[in-house]
């Protein structure tokens, strides 16, 4: 019998194991087949407080790796396959393992939706493709960029990245956005920001290594228009990675797990979610961390109030 399970491996999933390996709890980690979370796919980390020199993302989430498992923690280098999370004693299986835990800490993250066309793939990550703005937008002094959306999201990024870019694109598939009133105004005021609506990205053009262009479709007559452009941010949304147990945690309206006051608990005892699965809003590697502090300390409390 496990006392603490962690399901998941980025910086929630690894801060919820370090802590609970510290606890002398001798956590399990079910780190996935692609350990470590999205921090492996981004290249320099600017913003994570103790790195004044900037870190690159995969070796900051070995070091946390390394970190977790110093103290304890054990890894299974695989996907949970399924969980049943409804009696005292959860159930986690990964094929056909089954390990059981008195409590779970959940950390599965969440995924960036993809525009879903196969240049994007050639690009992604370090090669003009971001997801990120709060990222990467610096890499963009004096260059023109696209964001790609129409949402909050996509109006924040495109104000921030007036920071650096020397202009700044939005395109997006209608002439109406979903964003708020406030957000879209600002965007529409910014000397540096112009609209490019209705379109949708049909290419992302390039020399293979780097993004140069983007080709546009119109989303109403379907005729092109190419854009030239360093860099393009995708902002159309995130998607909580909640398959595995959507159907036993309460989750909010957007999908995302709901967690309870400042806690990490969630709507089922001694179940405790941690990392972007649960916050539709920061989405930053120092808050998922900071989230993956408080589940592991939320389980080692329920533990001690149990007697497990
Ligand atoms: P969102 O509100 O879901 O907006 C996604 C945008 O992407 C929409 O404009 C959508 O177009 C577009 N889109 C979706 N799929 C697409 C595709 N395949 N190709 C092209 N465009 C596509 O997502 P979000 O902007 O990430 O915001 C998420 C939540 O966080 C929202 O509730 C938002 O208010 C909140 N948020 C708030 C702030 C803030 O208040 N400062 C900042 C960021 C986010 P359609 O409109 O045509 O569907």
């Amino acid at each position: 019998m496990e006392r603490v399970i962690v399901v998941g491996s980025g910086p929630a999933g690894l801060t919820a194991s370090l802590y609970a390996a510290r606890a002398n709890l001798n956590p399990l980690c079910i780190e996935g087949w692609q350990p470590l979370g999205l921090l492996m796919t981004t290249t320099e980390i600017e913003n994570f407080p103790g790195f004044p020199e900037g870190v690159q993302g995969p070796e900051l989430m070995m070091k946390m790796r390394e970190q977790a498992e110093k103290f304890g923690t054990r890894f299974v280098t695989e996907n949970a396959s399924k969980l049943d999370l409804s009696g005292e004693i959860k159930k986690v299986w990964v094929g056909e393992t089954l390990y059981e835990s008195r409590t779970v800490i959940l950390a599965t993250g969440a995924s960036s939706i993809k525009v879903g066309i196969p240049s994007e793939e050639t690009y992604l990550y370090g090669k003009g493709i971001s997801t990120c703005a709060t990222c990467d937008a610096a890499f963009y002094k004096k260059m023109v960029v696209a964001v790609i959306g129409g949402g909050d999201s996509a109006m924040e990024e495109a104000c921030f990245l007036t920071n650096f870019a020397s202009k700044v694109y939005v395109v997006h598939r209608r002439d109406e956005f979903r964003a708020s009133k406030i957000m879209v105004d600002r965007v529409k005021t910014n000397p540096k920001i112009e609209l490019v609506t209705p379109y949708v990205p049909d290419e992302f053009l390039g020399d293979g290594k780097l993004l140069n262009a983007i080709r546009l479709k119109h989303a109403q007559t379907g005729e092109y228009r190419t854009i030239e452009v360093a860099g393009a941010f995708v902002a159309i949304g995130h998607k909580p990675n909640t398959e595995l147990f959507a159907d036993q945690v309460e989750l909010d309206a957007k999908g995302y797990v709901e967690c309870q006051g400042r806690s990490q608990k969630t709507s089922i005892p001694g179940v405790m979610a941690a990392g972007d699965l649960q916050d539709a809003t920061y989405k930053q590697a120092i808050t998922s961390a900071g989230s993956g502090c408080i589940a592991a300390l939320d389980a080692q409390h329920y533990l001690e109030e149990h007697g497990f």
